[in-house]
Formats: C-alpha cells, sequence, structure tokens
C-alpha cells in the first residue's frame, strides 16, 4: 500500500494504513517502512550479561530479521520540492515546521508572510541614495 508522507513539527510522517492510528517517523528517500506500533518486535532486544555482571540490552537481531520478513512494507510518497519546502518551514519554530500533501509552496508562503515569518531583509529595488 502507498503512503504520503506529511511534515508534523519538523518530522516527516506516515500513518499506518494498516490501522491509521500509529504514526512511523521517516525519511526522505526512504522507500518503505513497517509500522513500529503494529510490528514492535522490529525493536526486540535481549540481555546480555557484561564482564561487571550487570545486564545490557543488545538488539534481538534474529527475532527482528523475522519480523521484518514477515510484516506487510508499506511505500512511502514525499513530495518532490522537499527542499523547496524545508526552505520554506526553516523559517518557522519547530511547532510550525507541518505540511500536509495538496499543500503548495505558495500557501506556505502566505502562510508565513500571515504570521510575519520570514526574511526580514528589505527588497533592494525600494531601497533608495545609492552611494557609489
Ligand atoms: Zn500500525
Amino acid at each position: 500500500m502507498k503512503v504520503k508522507a506529511f511534515l508534523n513539527h519538523g518530522r516527516w510522517l506516515v500513518e499506518c494504513p494498516e490501522d491509521r492510528k500509529h504514526y512511523n517517523e521517516v525519511s526522505p528517500g526512504q522507500v518503505d517502512f513497517i509500522c513500529l506500533g503494529c510490528y514492535p518486535d522490529l525493536r526486540s532486544v535481549l540481555y546480555r550479561q557484561r564482564t561487571d555482571g550487570l545486564l545490557e540490552p543488545v538488539p534481538d537481531e534474529a527475532k527482528r530479521e523475522i519480523t521484518k520478513r514477515e510484516a506487510k512494507h508499506h511505500e512511502i510518497i514525499f513530495p518532490r520540492d522537499i527542499p523547496a519546502i524545508m526552505e520554506l518551514l526553516r523559517q518557522r519554530n519547530v511547532s510550525e515546521m507541518n505540511w500536509l500533501p495538496g499543500e503548495t509552496l505558495a500557501d506556505l508562503k502566505a502562510e508565513n508572510t500571515a504570521h510575519g515569518v520570514g526574511s526580514t531583509v528589505p527588497d533592494v529595488s525600494i531601497i533608495e541614495g545609492q552611494v557609489d
């Protein structure tokens, strides 16, 4: 199943298409994901005794591999213009770094303007009295 990624508080997320309750963090460039909520064994650990007698958690690679093979993989669809989106959102506080599929760069620019976010450097075309 194909799932569209969206940006929430500066993080790229996908909604689990199986239960629509889990949100998984993903990275641009990542082609697919397995829901960590549906398949918690992807983070399975074993406890190994250290030389000082204490136990330390280590990844249970065998269990993780089996889970990965059996789990449903979902294809991720990212927007094409991530650099341009990030350029506009970088100017905001992290809690306002949000983007949803369908939102255009013009929408983001308008939101930035409405909230007084963005460059405070005046447009050079309006500067008068040039000295040479
Ligand atoms: Zn899930």
